[in-house]
């Protein structure tokens, strides 16, 4: 029969079983860090620790943090513990909030990355059986190769179709019956839109049954529009490129958030001000220590992203923690003429009107003394035909609802469908322009 698990010893061991795996774990990657890389060996100096201080997982408290910059600084393999010889390919991450940053495996960091993959998508239903259409970006992005590999694994079958050409996806999904769609929200979104407009019907004219979405913050009200629009169960997955790239963690079918492969990952949630460690159930930026990486493993590494962890075990049986949705980057907020605001503020509003697409882009300038805040939002296919007075109209209910909720007053841009730039397919949501002025 098949098993609702890709490895149920691991993925429902006790939370003891666990711990005990993670802290042989974690003792001997601290000290591999610091017998391979100088650079841990100087943090470890000086914090006037040495590895055979890490004796409970609690001690990893002791170790500095990791943070981005650290890799940038190091670009492209300072931190690197291995040989170059040693190291079989490279991704790089989009660079969404600065330089690239880059991620060098090893063959067993491929393997263990392929396994996770595979680990990822067989838990949202993902089998041999299935047609995964993988609409995430090929090429230095972690993104497509990460579910290519995922899913060779399993044995799906994969049609590697990468991003763009909105119009021969479409057609390919149909006619090579895609029961998987892999991309991100943002993409999705403009795939159900594009189908309407084709006149293709998802549920009868396709087989899509599942969807990942991910590299990007989404929220409900874009999953509830995905699984509307499309006929889908949508599945969050999340990754990034300094820890292996998606995999990190996924959604079960309980949609309760997503299960951390703590096998292979050590969590920890901190005050992004203080740097203090929190309880499970508190806010805060998440912090990962990679326990299986050999080319680049990072100690104690800031994310910057925004969560919650659960720890108790999930109706499904696995015992992994969760994280729930991200709700924004800790360095994410924007302050606009003084005022505190934050994207997903936005973003929600935008989600409360159907005749938007789901995209949107924050633009800050200061031509002048004061900031200028512009939103520009994408239409649909068919608002996008609405007259002058109608869209005057959109403009001022979107004004007015930003108003509510953030209490500045913004310019609404309405723009065509598609008119709002992407890299490597995931949304760029802000363009702060206001840079070096006072
Ligand atoms: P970049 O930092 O340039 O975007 P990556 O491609 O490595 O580089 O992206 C990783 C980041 O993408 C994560 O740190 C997180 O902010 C975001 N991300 C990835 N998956 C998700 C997800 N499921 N939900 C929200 N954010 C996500
Ligand atoms: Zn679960």
């Amino acid at each position: 029969m098949d098993s609702m698990y890709w490895n149920k010893k691991i993925e429902t061991a006790t939370r003891d079983e666990l711990r005990k795996h993670q802290l042989q774990l974690l003792k001997e990657k601290a000290k591999y860090c610091y017998d391979n890389t100088a650079f841990y060996r100087t943090k470890f100096k000086s914090a006037g620790i040495s590895p055979s201080d890490i004796k409970t997982l609690e001690d990893i408290q002791k170790i500095p943090f990791t943070v981005k910059n650290d890799l940038r600084d190091n670009y492209p393999f300072g931190m690197l513990a291995v040989n170059l010889e040693d190291i079989v390919e490279i991704h790089a991450s989009s660079g969404t909030t600065g330089n690239p940053v880059v991620g060098a495996y090893t063959t067993n960091d491929m393997n263990v990355w392929q396994e996770l993959m595979a680990r990822s998508l067989y838990t949202t239903g993902v089998r041999r059986q299935d047609v995964m259409h993988n609409a995430y970006g090929y090429g230095l992005f972690t993104g497509g190769l990460g579910f290519h590999y995922g899913a060779q694994k399993i044995g799906t079958r994969i049609i590697p179709v990468s991003g763009g050409m909105t119009q021969r996806q479409i057609k390919i999904m149909k006619d090579l019956g895609s029961t998987v769609l892999c991309c991100t929200p943002s993409y999705a979104i403009y795939l159900a839109e594009a189908m309407a407009n084709e006149g293709v019907d998802p549920r009868k004219d396709l087989k899509l049954k599942i969807g990942h979405f991910g590299a990007e913050p989404w929220s409900e009200r874009i999953r509830e529009r995905i699984e509307n629009k499309l006929g889908i169960e949508a599945f969050d997955i999340y990754g990034l490129t300094e820890l292996c790239g998606p995999g990190v963690s996924v959604e079960c079918n309980k949609h309760n958030g997503l299960h951390i492969w703590e096998d292979n990952f050590l969590i920890e949630t901190i005050d992004p001000k203080t740097g203090d460690v929190l309880p499970a159930g508190e806010e805060g930026e998440l912090v990962f220590t990679t326990l299986t990486k050999a080319g680049l493993p990072l100690l104690r590494f800031r994310t910057r992203d925004i969560s919650v962890i659960e720890t108790e075990e999930c109706e499904c049986g696995r015992t992994h923690s969760r994280m729930m949705r991200i709700t924004g980057r800790s360095d994410d907020m924007l302050i606009i003429r003084g005022v505190n605001v934050f994207p997903s503020q936005i973003e929600y509003v935008i989600m409360g009107f159907p005749e938007l697409a789901a995209q949107y882009q924050i633009v800050l300038e200061r031509p002048e003394a004061l900031d200028v805040f512009t939103i520009k939002v994408e239409l649909t296919e068919k608002t996008s035909q609405s007259t002058q007075e109608e869209l005057n109209v959109l403009k001022r209910r979107i004004r007015q609802k930003v108003q509510n909720i953030t209490g500045l007053s913004p310019i609404i841009e309405l723009v065509k469908p598609g008119g709002i730039p992407r890299s490597a397919g995931k949304a760029k949501r802000v363009m702060d322009l206001r840079s070096g002025k006072i």
